[in-house]
């Protein structure tokens, strides 16, 4: 197989886009294809500073890296979870975020839960659920308020995240099986602050396969953290990918038409926004000042609330 531009020997083969290339054009291809998302979605502009969640995988160091080669002014976040479980799955990859941005000469913001919470994701997942479930729906909220506050502090315009297509392929298949039109009409390349305390988000790799992103970070020789968290393992997210991928199999460039056409059905208006209900019941939490439409509290001050309960309990015994 020959690269497309050069005939030298390709080194990957894109049958969803009927694309081969070689080592040097498709590191020149991939900052391209994700500029052309930034742009064509109006994600951000040079002006603009942005915040990069940095998880140390491939996608959210090589987000980093795109944007760094692209010249845009993107500070990095690393949110230290403490989650072990036999791998030390945390402290290698604040390792390896470390590392990037120090070899980059870029700014790492880190945020450990156990120093300003008082308990890992682990601990506190043990205590809220007492380990009957995995602990991804307490991670995912902890994670999505600090990275918030963060972007929020630090003045940040937009705050980043290196959800790739077959992310977010999972999701809106998920989403379908199910039919939430809420869920649905928020899904996109970009979350607008449309609340007061929200920092708007986007998704720049959100057309890039998993595979392609794997390549691009082998590719440019990043050190990234090869592990997936040990709690994603038999996750149903993982399973729908699985079967994305034997539809992708089949039908090459399934999973990105599936991921399109949805955002065009969507730009056409064929979710209303009054299946938005949640927004009609939106408050600032009287705790951290971020929307929410729980009653007082919002989730994450009250699994950190119960705990601080827990704490002051302990000093009266
Ligand atoms: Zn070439
Ligand atoms: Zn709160």
């Amino acid at each position: 197989m020959r690269c497309r531009k050069c005939s030298e020997k390709a080194v990957i083969n894109m049958r969803q886009h009927k694309l081969a290339l070689c080592k040097e054009h498709y590191l020149e291809w991939v900052p391209k294809q994700v500029e052309h998302t930034i742009h064509r979605y109006k994600m951000f502009t040079h002006q603009d500073h942005l915040l990069v969640a940095v998880s140390g995988g491939k996608d959210s160091l090589s987000l980093w890296d795109i944007l760094w080669r692209l010249g845009y002014q993107a500070d990095g976040l690393y949110i230290g979870l403490g989650i072990d479980a036999g791998i030390n799955y945390s402290n290698e990859s604040h390792r390896l975020a470390q590392a990037y941005a120090q070899e980059h000469g870029l700014t790492l913001h880190v945020e450990d839960i156990k120093a300003k919470y008082g308990e890992t994701i682990s601990e506190l997942t043990m205590r809220t659920h007492r380990g009957r479930e995995k602990p991804c729906s307490v991670c995912g909220l902890s994670k999505r308020h600090i990275m918030n506050r963060i972007a929020r502090e630090g003045g940040y315009t937009v705050l980043l995240t290196g959800h790739n297509l077959d992310d977010e392929a999972a999701v809106l298949f998920g989403n379908t099986l199910t039919w939430v039109g809420s869920y649905l009409l928020r899904q996109g390349p970009v979350l607008e602050a449309d609340r007061p305390g929200l920092v708007r988000k986007v998704k720049p790799l959100c057309r890039m396969y998993e595979r392609e992103m794997a390549a691009y970070a082998l590719l440019r020789g990043i050190n990234y953290i090869y592990a997936e968290c040990p709690y994603a393992a038999g996750s149903t997210s993982i399973y729908y990918k699985e079967l994305l991928n034997k539809l992708e199999a089949d039908r090459p460039g399934a999973k990105l038409s599936f991921y399109l056409t949805f955002l065009q059905a969507k730009d056409a208006g064929l979710f209303s926004p009054s299946a938005d209900v949640r927004a009609e019941y939106l408050h600032s939490c009287p705790s951290c000042g971020q929307p929410t439409s729980a009653p007082g509290l919002c989730a994450f001050c009250r699994m950190f609330a119960q705990n601080q309960d827990l704490l002051d309990d302990q000093k009266v015994d």
